[in-house]
């Protein structure tokens, strides 16, 4: 079983390559950020406890996302390898994701972090907002504050994966063509033959 974490600020394109790598290695693929949005969608309790912080681009309370995660991992006793798209964004998710991983016999292959410039992830987002319909991509108030959310929360995640080895900085500007075989040639040296 192979699980990825794919890694970076909000616009650096995790979702658009996590749909590319599913498609090619089959993962289930777990974004938290959708599924988020289908209990909004749903109007579900979580759903309209989540939606306050999102609005104002904060990260949701790691009680909610872990709560979530866990139930799809025990949904899917199948699956091939999981490939978890935004999160964990906080140290707690990822010791909590290590521990749920841990009692299903498996844990984290590899962590792929995608690297963006400032600029460039603001500009992506505004564009995302033109056609998203997401609320929280078209004002750059509330892209800047998650992207100060990342930085103040977030990039901690990354150090706490260095420690076992498990990082791998990939160059998320360029064709998405590019990075997804960047990405591809490190998941391949992970693959058993
Ligand atoms: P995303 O679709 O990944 O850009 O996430 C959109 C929003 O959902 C974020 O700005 C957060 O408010 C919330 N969110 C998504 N994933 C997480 C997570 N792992 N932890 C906390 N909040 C999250």
């Amino acid at each position: 079983m192979i699980n990825i974490i794919l890694f970076g600020p909000p616009g650096s394109g995790k979702g658009t390559q996590s749909e590319k790598l599913i498609e090619k290695y089959n993962f289930r693929h777990l974004s938290t950020g959708d599924l988020l949005r289908s209990e909004i969608a749903a109007k579900k309790p979580l759903g309209i406890e989540a939606k306050s912080f999102m609005d104002k681009g904060q990260l949701v309370p790691d009680s909610i996302v872990i709560g979530m995660i866990s139930s799809v991992l025990d949904a899917n006793p199948q699956a091939k390898g999981f490939l978890f798209d935004g999160f964990p964004r906080t140290k707690a998710q990822s010791q909590a994701l290590d521990a749920l991983l841990k009692d299903k016999h498996t844990e984290i292959s590899l962590f792929l972090a995608l690297e963006v410039s400032e600029d460039e992830l603001v500009k992506r987002l505004l564009n995302r907002g033109l056609t998203s319909g997401r609320s929280d991509d078209v004002n750059e108030e509330i892209i800047r504050a998650r992207i100060i959310e990342y930085e103040n929360k977030t990039m901690v995640v990354a150090d706490y994966y260095k420690q076992y080895n498990k990082v791998v900085t990939i160059k998320g500007e360029g064709s998405i063509n590019e990075i997804f075989s960047s990405l591809c040639h490190e998941i391949d040296k992970k693959m058993p033959l």
